[in-house]
């Protein structure tokens, strides 16, 4: 995708007295600590999601384990609805996913939960946040920002950029890691917004050259591990998160926020630092009608701006262009016309990352009895993961490899493909 940042670095070193790290470092512990933890609306908690395999530990077995698991279940444990709530049959080309495949396909690296409660900080005394754009300013991907407060980083996005005609020989663009590299030891977490390739296309990378715990949303861990898998990544924890919770880092509360984008499970972050907060929207649409998902949650935005926010970071995709981008449910009438109109072929590129659109075909060709056949590694793995965690469902039988789909009159066949870009 390409995307646009404007914003700069900042240094809000605003507010008359300096209070040293170490002691808001303190004062952050003593928040923390169980006394007021016990209070309701600072409920920090670390654990362990209950995996596919621990869910069929004995439930007995699982609280005694972890004795938080109980307490929460009933708030924690709400799963979040997926916008095609039941899992369908396999994809029937073998190219695009065999059962074997399936198997070693499927995320090794262990998915943990962390739920907090908390309400973002609000300004308490008085310190510096730096905040360092080492990547995705003024130009298009390579996405990456560090936030960093007296001993902690926390680090939002770590896209790859494309390389250009002068790069012969050069395959991806990451962003320069060398300062959070010296500062490996202050690295509270990574936090991606969404899965798109200049978010999170980087992060094989990262993680071989730092330990760094990764915080996202479902979707977006189910491709990052594709990705992780791929360069045999071991290191660093993956938690997941949802929208509407909210998780500590060191000097760091960071709010999850459910925005609309091109690529479902997409949010925006609040960030709480001990001078205010920070809302960060990542890439947004304000979709009011949106294919298989809720509107953005502006009554959030709203209540934030409300309460107050130091510093917003904004962009989006052409954002500098007038007007405004129409709801992606527009596009379910095109797709009919098209579908009935031709007695063709049709070809269909998008951006594999499009989940919602790629339903929206798949939905179009059955209506209209044709097969579709699926090309490129990156639609592939999207789709894969997308289907695995209940983001799209496909019909049995529908999605055919592209050999098979030859067999087929040209009237009966839909491809579906994507460009460079992922
Ligand atoms: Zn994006």
């Amino acid at each position: 995708m390409k995307e646009k940042k404007t914003f700069k670095a900042i240094r809000s070193d605003a507010g008359a007295e300096k209070k040293p790290a170490a002691k808001l470092t303190e004062k952050l512990r003593k928040k923390n600590s169980p006394e007021q933890q016990q209070k309701p609306q600072k409920q920090g908690k670390t654990q362990k999601q209950p995996k596919q395999k621990q869910q069929k530990q004995p439930k007995q077995e699982r609280e005694q384990k972890f004795p938080a698991l109980k307490a929460q279940k009933a708030q924690a444990a709400k799963p979040q609805k997926p916008m095609k709530a039941q899992k369908t049959a396999a994809l029937s080309a073998e190219e695009v996913i065999s059962p074997k495949k399936k198997k070693s396909a499927l995320p090794k690296k262990e998915i943990r939960r962390r739920i907090e409660t908390a309400e973002p900080t609000q300004a308490t005394g008085t310190t510096t946040v730096k905040i360092i754009p080492l990547g995705g300013v003024d130009g298009i991907g390579m996405n990456m920002t560090a936030f960093e407060c007296g001993n902690d980083i926390i680090v939002v996005d770590c896209g790859i950029a494309f390389p250009g005609e002068d790069m012969p020989g050069v395959e991806v663009v990451t962003p320069d890691f060398t300062y959070l590299q010296k500062n490996e030891d202050k690295l509270r977490g990574l936090i991606l917004t969404h899965g798109h390739e200049d978010h999170i296309g980087s992060v094989p990378f990262f993680l071989k050259k730092v330990k760094c715990d990764v915080y996202a949303t479902r979707l977006t861990l189910g491709i990052l591990q594709y990705k992780l898998e791929e360069h045999q990544i071991r290191e660093g924890d993956l938690y997941e998160v949802r929208a509407g919770e909210v998780v500590t880092l060191g000097n760091f509360d960071v709010e999850f926020i459910h925005v609309n984008h091109s690529m479902p499970d997409s949010v925006a972050l609040c960030i709480g630092t001990p001078v205010g907060r920070i809302v960060h929207t990542g890439d947004f649409k304000v979709d009011y009608t949106p294919v298989g998902t809720t509107p953005i949650d502006l009554a959030r935005f709203a209540e934030l701006g409300r309460k107050g926010v130091r510093l917003l970071l904004c962009d989006s995709t052409n954002a500098e262009r007038p007007g405004y981008t129409p709801s992606e449910n527009i596009l379910t009438a095109s797709f009919d016309r098209i579908f009935s109109e031709t007695n063709k072929r049709v070809v269909i590129a998008t951006f594999s990352s499009n989940v919602h659109r790629i339903q929206q075909v798949l939905e179009a060709s059955e209506k209209w009895g044709r097969k579709v056949a699926v090309t490129g590694r990156s639609m592939q793995n999207v789709l894969k993961a997308a289907r695995d965690l209940g983001y799209i469902s496909i019909p049995e039988g529908l999605v055919v490899d592209l050999a098979e789909c030859k067999l087929f009159p040209p009237e009966k066949r839909t491809i579906l493909t994507t460009g460079s870009l992922g």
